[in-house]
């Protein structure tokens, strides 16, 4: 679901302008920037497995420190709480808890049951929306772009970095979303954990777009 958690990011903007870009996207892939960290610690274990859907080569045997839901119901509480500790905003606070939530409800629909509830390798969900390359596409990509339109309607450029940013990272994603679709399945396991660890710079990239960007503030009365 990469490029459509980066989407609920963008979108949640539209919601609350007071968080950065990058705010929005550290918690909308909060859990996918903990995985590959998990996974080089060897806490969690994925393996290569074309066709184990039809979207994706990866079997997702064993996360539920990430992708838990009880985990990841503590990491949202974590999250928000953290943000509200040092901003004390309440409604900013619980938007971004629901945000780490979010990324995992999204999961929900495109896995195949690989989802664990607890932290046993039991109860496991997932309804398996990647079983289609076509429907994934269109879902996932339509998140995305309609998350673009909510940014972009949210903020404008405050100088030509604000907007070449914004649009060089929103191609990148797309190209990146692309090659994971089309591109061969990964060698081996180790490079999917290092891939993993740049998101962390994704995250970097848009905070700095997001302080070349202003909010639009909403019109107040007929002036
Ligand atoms: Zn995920």
């Amino acid at each position: 679901m990469f490029i459509g958690h980066y989407g609920v990011g963008l979108a949640a903007k539209k919601l609350d302008n007071r968080p950065s870009l990058g705010t929005l996207f550290f918690a909308s892939q909060f859990i996918d920037l903990l995985w590959p960290i998990f996974l080089l610690l060897g806490l969690e274990k994925v393996a290569i497995d074309p066709g184990n859907t039809a979207f994706t080569p990866l079997n997702f045997i064993y996360y539920p420190f990430s992708h838990g839901l009880v985990s990841v119901l503590i990491w949202a509480v974590l999250f928000g709480g953290v943000y509200y500790a040092f901003r004390k905003n309440i409604k900013t606070s619980l938007l971004l808890g629901g945000l780490v939530l979010s990324h995992w409800i999204l999961d929900l629909f495109t896995h195949r049951p690989d989802l664990p509830l607890l932290f046993g390798n039991h109860l496991k969900v997932g309804l398996g929306l990647w079983n289609s390359v076509i429907l994934s596409i269109l879902v996932e990509g339509s998140i995305f772009i309609i998350g673009a339109y909510l940014y972009i309607k949210a903020t404008r450029a405050e100088n030509k970095k604000g907007q070449i940013g914004l649009w060089s990272l929103l191609i990148f994603l797309g190209i990146v979303y692309v090659m994971n679709v089309f591109g061969p399945p990964p060698p081996s396991v180790e490079p999917i954990a290092i891939v993993g660890l740049f998101q962390w710079l994704i995250v970097a990239w848009a905070y700095w777009i997001d302080r070349n960007r202003e909010s639009v503030s909403p019109r107040i009365g007929l002036a």
